[in-house]
C-alpha cells in the first residue's frame, strides 16, 4: 500500500534549529553519529522493555543491535537499528516538531548571542536527530514500528519541508541514511565515508552503549570478489558496573554527555555501589552549569532507572528529590521487577532507603568540595544554590546537611559569600544568634536602618536576597545550636547586661521625655502600625519600621500578593 509522498512543513522551531544545523554553527560535526546511535540505542531499550512487559506483542527481540553501513561510491552512511521503530504519526510529531519546552526561548537566545556562546546553548539543548544535517545535504529515514504492519519513509534536505510516504515493506526498526555533503570528502578529517573515521567516532563517543554497534562492510577486491565483513565497534561495558579505578575520566565524561545532552564536562562524579539485601549501582553527575529549564515546571528531573542493566525509565523522580533535580545519572537496581511502575516505586521502602542514601551522598560530595575545590563549590552554589535551598523547606532530615553546603551574602565581606560555619566561627563573644535580614537586593538591605546598630556594634548580618530565602528562614529555627534571627523582626537585644545597666537612667529619662510624642504618633498612625516605641537599634536614621516576630515580612507579603493571596 505504498502511497503518494506527501510534503509537510517542519514546525517553526524545528525549522530554526535545522537552519542552525544546515549552516553548521557547531564546529564538532562528529557528534552527529553519537546522536543517531543514541536514538538507535533508546529504540532498542524501548523494544526490549516492551517485549518483556507486554508478552503479547509480536516482536523479535532476539538479536537487538545497531548497524552502520557505508556506501563509498554513493557517499551514503546508514545507521540502522531493529528497535521499536515509529508509526507514521510518530514520525510526524517526533521528527517534524520539537516538543521540548523552552525551545523557542532558547533559539531566541542563540540568535542573540555570538557564535561561541551559542555553542554552549545548543549543547544544553541537545541537537538530536537534526545533527545529521551538519554532514548531509539529504537524509532519509525508513521506519517500521514493532508490532504494526506497514512502514513509513521520510525524506528531507532540511530546508523547511519534508516528504513522507507509506512503504510496504521494511524490517522492524529504523534506518537513517545520510547523503554526505560532497565538500566534506575533500577534507580527510570530515570524511565520514571512511571506515577509520567511523570507528574512531564510535569508540570515542559511544563505546559504553549497551547494544552491539556493528560495522557492515562489503569489499570488492581487484579480481571482483566481494567479501562481507561484520565488526563490532564498541565494548558495550556498562560504565557504572565497572570498578571506579578502571574507568578513565574521559569515559565518564562521554557517558555524562550521552545521558545529559550537556556538552560541557560535569563538575563532580559520584560512583557508588551498595551490596547486601538491596543491591544497586549508581553513577551520578553534578553538572557544571544549570540547565535552562531548571526553574521551569516542565523541566526534566530525576535520574535514569535501570534494573539489572535493562533500561526502565528516564527522569525517575522517585530517586532524587526535586531540589536535586539537576543531578544526572543512572541507578541500576538488582532486585526490582522489570515491570516496576511509578506507583510501585513511590511506595517501595527499599527505593526510599536508596533515595536517602543517594541524597546524602550528593550532599556530602558537595560538602567535600568546600575544602577540596572551593572554586568548584562556588560554581555549584552559584548554579544550583537556589534550587538546593528549596530542600530546606521540605527535606527536614537533611536540613543540617543542606545548611552546611549553603552560602550567603554577608556584611562581613562585600565580595564574598559566607557559609554558616564560617559565620559561626566569627561570632562575637556572647553572641547567641545568627543574624540575617531578607530583602530584595543587597543595596536595599545595606541601606536599611535595621542594620545600623548591628554595624555600629560590629555584628555580622547575613543578607538574604533570594525569594526562596523568605520562605525557608521560617522553617529553619537554628544552625549548630545558634538561633537564626531576623534583625527586622521583634526586639533585638544587642547590649550586654553592663551596657544596659549603664544606659538605664538615660533610657528612663528618654522614655519620659518622649512619652507625649510617642503617644501622639501612636494615635496618628493608628491605622498603619501596632505600636510606636523608642528604639536602641538606630544610630543615624530617625525611625524604622519593624515587624512582630511572628509577622510575615514585607517581601513575603509582596510575594503572596503577587500570587493573588
Ligand atoms: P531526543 O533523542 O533527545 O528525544 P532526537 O531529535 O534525537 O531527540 O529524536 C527525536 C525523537 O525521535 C526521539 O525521542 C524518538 O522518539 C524518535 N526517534 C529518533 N530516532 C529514532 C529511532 N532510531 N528509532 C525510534 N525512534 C526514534
Ligand atoms: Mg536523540
Amino acid at each position: 500500500m505504498s502511497g503518494q509522498p506527501e510534503t509537510l512543513e517542519f514546525q517553526a522551531e524545528a525549522r530554526q534549529l535545522l537552519q542552525l544545523m544546515v549552516h553548521s554553527i557547531y564546529s564538532n560535526k562528529d557528534i552527529f553519529l553519537r546522536e543517531l546511535i543514541s536514538n538507535a540505542s533508546d529504540a532498542l531499550d524501548k523494544l526490549r522493555l516492551e517485549s518483556l512487559v507486554n508478552k503479547e506483542l509480536l516482536v523479535d527481540a532476539s538479536d537487538l543491535h545497531i548497524t552502520i553501513e557505508v556506501d563509498k561510491q554513493e557517499r551514503t552512511l546508514t545507521v540502522r537499528d531493529n528497535g521499536i521503530g515509529m508509526s507514521r504519526d510518530e514520525v510526524v510529531t517526533l521528527i517534524g516538531t520539537i516538543a521540548k519546552s523552552g525551545t523557542a526561548e532558547l533559539l531566541r537566545k542563540m540568535r542573540e548571542t555570538k557564535d561561541a556562546a551559542s555553542q554552549d546553548l545548543i549543547g544544553q539543548f541537545g541537537v538530536g536527530f537534526y545533527a545529521s544535517f551538519m554532514v548531509a545535504d539529504k537524509v532519509t529515514l525508513v521506519t517500521h514500528r514493532a508490532g504494526e504492519s506497514g512502514a513509513t519513509r521520510w525524506e528531507s534536505t532540511g530546508e523547511g519541508t519534508y516528504e513522507i510516504s507509506s512503504v510496504d515493506d521494511a524490517p522492524q526498526g529504523t534506518a537513517v541514511t545520510l547523503y554526505l555533503k560532497p565538500e566534506d570528502a575533500e577534507d580527510h578529517l570530515f570524511d565520514y565515508a571512511a571506515d577509520w573515521k567511523i570507528k574512531e567516532i564510535v569508540k570515542r563517543y559511544s563505546d559504553f552503549i549497551a547494544w552491539p554497534i556493528r560495522m557492515d562492510n562489503e569489499r570488492t577486491d581487484a579480481e571482483g570478489v566481494t567479501t562481507r565483513e561484520i565488526e563490532t565497534l564498541n565494548s558495550m561495558k556498562a560504565l557504572w558496573a565497572r570498578p571506579r579505578d578502571e574507568v578513565k575520566d574521559d569515559e565518564y565524561k562521554e557517558f555524562y554527555r550521552h545521558i545529559s545532552h550537556d556538552w560541557s564536562d560535569p563538575l563532580e562524579i559520584v560512583h557508588m555501589k551498595a551490596e547486601g539485601t538491596f543491591e544497586y549501582e549508581a553513577l551520578l553527575f553534578i553538572p557544571s552549569h544549570a540547565p535552562f529549564d531548571l526553574f521551569m515546571r516542565e523541566g526534566k528531573r530525576g535520574v535514569q532507572l535501570y534494573v539489572k542493566r535493562v533500561f526502565i525509565m528516564d527522569d525517575c523522580e522517585e530517586l532524587m528529590p526535586e531540589y536535586l533535580r539537576f543531578v544526572k545519572g543512572v541507578v541500576d537496581a538488582q532486585d526490582l521487577s522489570l515491570n516496576v511502575s511509578r506507583e510501585i516505586l513511590q511506595q517501595d521502602r527499599q527505593i526510599q532507603l536508596m533515595r536517602r542514601r543517594l541524597v546524602r551522598k550528593v550532599l556530602s560530595t558537595v560538602k567535600d568540595l568546600l575544602t577540596s575545590n572551593p572554586e568548584g563549590y562556588h560554581t555549584f552554589w552559584t548554579q544550583f544554590g537556589r534550587a538546593v535551598k528549596e530542600g530546606l523547606l521540605n527535606d527536614h532530615e537533611n536540613q543540617k546537611a543542606i545548611l552546611d553546603i549553603a552560602s550567603f551574602a554577608s556584611t562581613h565581606d562585600g565580595g564574598k559569600d559566607t557559609t554558616l560555619a564560617e559565620y559561626v566561627a566569627r561570632m562575637k563573644d556572647g553572641q547567641q544568634s545568627v543574624y540575617y535580614m531578607t530583602g530584595e537586593s543587597r543595596p536595599t538591605l545595606e541601606n536599611s536602618p535595621h542594620l545600623e546598630a548591628f554595624r555600629a556594634k560590629g555584628y555580622e548580618v547575613l543578607l538574604l536576597t533570594d525569594p526562596i530565602d523568605e520562605m525557608w528562614v521560617e522553617s529553619v529555627p537554628e544552625y549548630d545550636g545558634k538561633r537564626l534571627q531576623s534583625i527586622a523582626k521583634g526586639q533585638v537585644d544587642l547590649d550586654t547586661e553592663d551596657e544596659k545597666k549603664d544606659a538605664e537612667p538615660q533610657r528612663e529619662q528618654q522614655k519620659k521625655d518622649f512619652a507625649a510624642l510617642l503617644s501622639w504618633m501612636g494615635t496618628a498612625l493608628r491605622d498603619s502600625v501596632k505600636e510606636v516605641r523608642l528604639s536602641s537599634r538606630l544610630t543615624t536614621s530617625p525611625a524604622c519600621i519593624v515587624g512582630d516576630a511572628q509577622d510575615v515580612t514585607p517581601t513575603l507579603e509582596k510575594m503572596y500578593r503577587a500570587m493573588g493571596q
